[in-house]
């Protein structure tokens, strides 16, 4: 039988060598949680939305594969620029592949450095919930109130992202929501109100953040076998995104 330092040894290097899927990888990141992060983007996404940027990011076993602890040492190298912002996993959807997350966060805690995970909800197993609590933060798309949009928009309905978010309200995890402003969708005030009458009683909450919809991933979707649906469909102005924000912010809510 093995001794406690020896399983904790096995287990180490086990974590050490998680392999995961990597789409993309930026290292001064200042739109994905706070300060200057280094952004890893996972391969891999559960989602289709419409209006996805990265949509060559949705199969998951392509891209590069690294293993934790390669990818933490890689991280390393830029620790003077992240030090007053951290790590984020991002995507795709990283929780897709919760056991290389895991093992990341877990090297990463090592060398204090802060964690944030961009998800927009997959089923809470056991693993995803013990990723997101081991993680500082989370930053949770919500793509739509209502459930019926959620599936048009997305393919898949709200539940896991109000599950998840549920979660991270009774365990105490700061939560950045996001959503993206859609005309004729989620840039309604209906929908806006409805968003903000669910978030506002939430204690976890500490920001949202109501992104304009924009087309400047449209020519990446002619790398997928999809057609792209949103050629109609007008970029929301500054000015609209000031109206839906200011709506939110009446709830009480904190929103940029
Ligand atoms: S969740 Fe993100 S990566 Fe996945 S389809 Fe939607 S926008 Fe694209």
């Amino acid at each position: 039988m093995e001794s406690r330092d020896e399983q904790t040894t096995t287990q180490e290097s086990t974590s050490i060598n998680t392999k995961g899927y990597v789409y993309a990888r930026e290292t001064f990141g200042t739109v994905d949680g706070p300060g200057i992060r280094y952004v890893v983007f996972l391969q891999g996404c559960c989602y289709r939305c419409l209006y996805c940027h990265n949509p060559d990011s949705i199969p998951m076993h392509t891209g590069e594969v690294w293993t934790a602890g390669d990818l933490v040492g890689e991280v390393m190298r830029y620790r003077r620029y992240i030090a007053n912002g951290g790590v984020t996993f991002s995507g795709g959807e990283p929780l897709m592949q919760p056991a290389f997350v895991s093992a990341c966060i877990g090297l990463l805690k090592t060398q204090s450095m802060h964690t944030v995970i961009d998800t927009a909800g997959v089923p809470l197993t056991k693993e995803v919930r013990d990723t997101i609590d081991a993680a500082d933060l989370l930053l949770l798309d919500i793509k739509a109130m209502d459930a019926d949009m959620a599936v048009t928009l997305t393919g898949r309905s709200n539940h896991d992202a109000l599950a998840m978010l549920a979660f991270c309200e009774q365990i105490g995890k700061p939560v950045w929501i996001r959503q993206v402003l859609l005309r004729g969708y989620t840039l309604e005030p209906l929908q806006l109100k409805k968003l903000a009458a669910y978030l506002a009683p939430l204690q976890c909450i500490q920001r949202v953040e109501l992104l304009p919809f924009h087309k400047l991933g449209e020519p990446k979707w002619a790398l997928v076998d999809r057609p792209y649906l949103l050629k109609d469909v007008e970029a929301t102005t500054q000015e609209e995104a000031e109206q839906a924000r200011d709506i939110l912010r009446g709830f009480g809510l904190h929103v940029f």
